[in-house]
C-alpha cells in the first residue's frame, strides 16, 4: 500500500511539472477566495486568493500536491503569475459591475523572487486594471526569509515603497519569527492557524503577547484558522484586527463568496472605513485601566469595544455588557443626548488630546477621559477610559 501510494505520488508530481502550462491556459487552475473580517465590526475587510487545481485527469488537486512541487522545480511563477492576473481582473469585473470591492491578498513564495520580478507583475495588472494599488496585498511566508534574506528585504522595501502592503505570512510557524521581524518591513502579521489548535491559557497568552508586541511595533494583526465562536470572542477581546478562518467561510469560487457573505450578511467595509479601523486598529486594548472604543459619525455614538476592566466597572453601577451601554445611550433624554454630544465633538476637536468629562449615571459619578483614535470629517473612532468616582469614595 505503500509503495502504491509513493507510486501515485510521484506520478502527480511528474504530471504536475508537465502540465502546468497546460492547467494555466486551459484554466484548471481556479482561483478560491477566502473571506477575512474585521473584529471590531464583523464586516468584511478582505479576502485570501487560493489556488486550486481541478483536472481532467487527476479531479481535484490540493495546493500541498502541486504548490511544493512547482517551488522545487523553479516553475511556481507560472501559477503565481496568474493568480496575480486573476486577482487583478477578478477586482476589475468587480468594479465594472458596480459592486463593492474589498482588497485581496495573494501568496508569493520565495522562489518567486528568483524567477520573475514580481513587482513589474502587480505594476502590470495594477495599470492594465486600473486598480487602486492598496487593493493588491503580498503575503510572504515567514520561511521565505530564511534564504536570500537581503534580496528578499529590499523587495519588501520596494512593494512598500511603491505603495503596496506587505503581510507576513505563518507567523509563528518556523524559528526565525522574532528575528523576522526585527530586520523587515511588515504591514500586517497573519498568525499561525497552529497556535489556535491548542487552545489552551497557554497558547491564548502567547497570542496575547503577539498581538500586543505587534501593536508596539506599528504591525497590524489578522489570526488565521478560526473556526469557532470562543476563538473568535477571544480574539476580538485581546484587540486582534482581522480573523480569517472557517468560522467565517472557507475559500470559495468568487461568485459563491458573494452568495456566502450575503447570506451571513457580512457587508465589505469601504475604503475610508478602512482606513480609519487600520490607523485606531494599533491601538493597544489590553490594559489594566478600563478602556472601551466608540464610533462617532457625528450624530450617534456606538460602543463597539470595551475590555474586561471596563467590562467591570460598567458592572459595577449595575449595567452589563455592551449591548446594555448602547441601549443606554440610544435612549437618554434630549438634554444628556445633547451633553454627550457636545462632549463628544469638543473630544474630536482636541484631538489627539484627551478631553475629561463626569457624568451621573443612576446617582453615580463617572469621570470619562476620551481621544480620538482616528477620524474623517463625518466618522470618528474614540477611546474611552472609564472611572467610577462613586465607587473609589465609597471604597475609603
Ligand atoms: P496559507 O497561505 O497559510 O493559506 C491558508 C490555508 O489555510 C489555506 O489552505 C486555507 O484553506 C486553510 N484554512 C483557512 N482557514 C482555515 C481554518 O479555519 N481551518 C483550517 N484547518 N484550515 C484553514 P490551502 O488553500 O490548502 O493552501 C495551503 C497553502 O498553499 C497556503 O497556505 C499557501 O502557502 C499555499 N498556496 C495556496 N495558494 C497559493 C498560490 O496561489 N501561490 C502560492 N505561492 N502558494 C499558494
Ligand atoms: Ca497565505
Ligand atoms: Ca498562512
Amino acid at each position: 500500500m505503500f509503495s502504491e501510494h509513493l507510486r501515485q505520488e510521484l506520478e502527480i508530481r511528474s504530471y504536475v511539472i508537465s502540465h502546468i502550462d497546460e492547467a494555466v491556459e486551459n484554466g484548471y487552475i481556479e482561483i478560491y477566495y477566502q473571506p477575512v473580517v474585521r473584529t471590531l465590526t464583523g464586516k468584511l475587510a478582505g479576502m485570501e486568493a487560493l489556488a486550486r487545481w481541478r483536472d481532467p485527469v487527476y479531479g481535484f488537486l490540493r495546493p500541498d500536491q502541486f504548490i511544493p512541487v512547482l517551488e522545487e522545480e523553479r516553475l511556481i511563477d507560472k501559477l503565481d503569475r496568474y493568480v496575480i492576473r486573476e486577482c487583478g481582473r477578478q477586482l476589475r469585473r468587480q468594479i465594472d459591475a458596480h459592486r463593492p470591492i474589498v482588497p485581496i491578498s495573494f501568496n508569493v513564495s520565495r522562489m518567486d523572487f528568483q524567477l520573475m520580478d514580481v513587482l513589474s507583475e502587480i505594476e502590470a495588472v495594477v495599470r492594465e486594471n486600473e486598480l487602486p494599488r492598496d487593493y493588491l496585498r503580498i503575503e510572504i511566508t515567514e520561511t521565505a526569509m530564511v534564504q536570500d534574506s537581503d534580496k528578499i528585504l529590499k523587495m519588501i522595501d520596494r512593494f512598500r515603497g511603491n505603495g503596496y502592503s506587505v503581510w507576513l505570512d505563518d507567523f509563528g510557524s518556523g524559528y526565525s519569527s522574532l528575528n523576522v521581524l526585527k530586520d523587515y518591513h511588515f504591514d500586517e502579521l497573519k498568525i499561525d492557524m497552529e497556535f489556535l489548535r491548542a487552545f489552551n491559557d497557554t497558547s491564548r497568552k502567547i497570542i496575547t503577547s503577539v498581538v500586543m508586541m505587534a501593536k508596539a511595533i506599528g504591525i497590524h494583526t489578522l489570526a488565521e484558522g478560526v473556526e469557532t465562536r470562543e476563538q473568535v470572542r477571544f480574539l476580538r477581546s485581546i484587540g486582534c484586527e482581522k480573523i480569517q478562518g472557517y468560522h467565517y467561510g472557507r475559500p470559495m469560487p468568487y461568485d459563491e463568496l458573494l452568495v456566502h457573505c450575503q447570506e451571513r450578511h457580512l457587508r465589505a467595509e469601504t475604503r475610508e472605513e478602512a482606513r480609519i479601523y487600520e490607523k485606531a486598529g494599533l491601538f493597544n486594548v489590553i490594559m489594566a485601566s478600563p478602556v472601551a472604543l466608540f464610533l462617532d459619525d457625528g450624530r450617534n455614538l456606538y460602543m463597539a469595544y470595551e475590555n474586561d476592566a471596563y467590562r467591570k466597572v460598567m458592572k459595577g453601577v449595575g449595567i452589563s455588557g455592551r449591548r446594555a451601554v448602547n441601549w443606554i445611550i440610544h435612549s437618554l433624554d434630549d438634554a444628556r443626548k445633547e451633553r454627550l454630544r457636545a462632549y463628544a465633538d469638543r473630544v474630536t476637536r482636541n484631538r489627539p488630546c484627551k478631553v475629561s468629562e463626569t457624568f451621573l449615571l443612576d446617582g453615580r459619578r463617572l469621570r470619562v477621559r476620551a481621544k480620538t483614535l482616528a477620524g474623517l470629517p463625518g466618522f470618528h473612532i474614540h477611546m474611552a477610559e472609564i472611572v467610577d468616582l462613586t465607587r473609589d469614595a465609597d471604597s475609603l
